[in-house]
């Protein structure tokens, strides 16, 4: 009924087929071109995805039949972002502003300190 339907067999785009023969095509056609066939890899989501083995990789990531499960270690670094940041540093300026002030009470009282210390021994 759907001329379009039909598959490009991976591994001699000459040959195409319907979805429901592709599965057993491939099988036979991988026998009748092991050289072709040393160069392309199976998709381990879907046996009817045959890809390049340089470009394996790439297609499992976006695999339409990729499973929920295999997903798992995927998402988990997602979640760590520094977004706290850029928040801190605005605090952290105004601190800074009034550092000033506070230092120079305390350098003062710490001067004090020392001169008083040096008075008690003895010249
Ligand atoms: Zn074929
Ligand atoms: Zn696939």
């Amino acid at each position: 009924m759907e001329p379009e339907d039909l598959k490009i067999c991976p591994y001699v785009p000459n040959h195409r087929m319907p979805a429901s023969r592709l599965q057993y095509h491939l099988a036979s056609c991988k026998k009748k071109n092991p050289k072709i066939a040393k160069k392309m890899a199976n998709c381990k989501y879907n046996a009817c995805h045959v890809v390049p083995i340089e470009r394996l990789k790439e297609h499992e990531a976006s695999c339409t039949d990729r499973t929920a499960v295999d997903d798992e270690p995927f998402n988990l670094p997602k979640f760590i972002s520094p977004s706290l940041e850029p928040n801190e540093r605005p605090s952290n300026a105004a601190h800074q502003i009034l550092d000033p002030d506070i230092w120079n009470e305390s350098e003062e009282g710490k001067t004090m300190n020392i001169i008083m210390n040096e008075g008690l021994s003895p010249l």
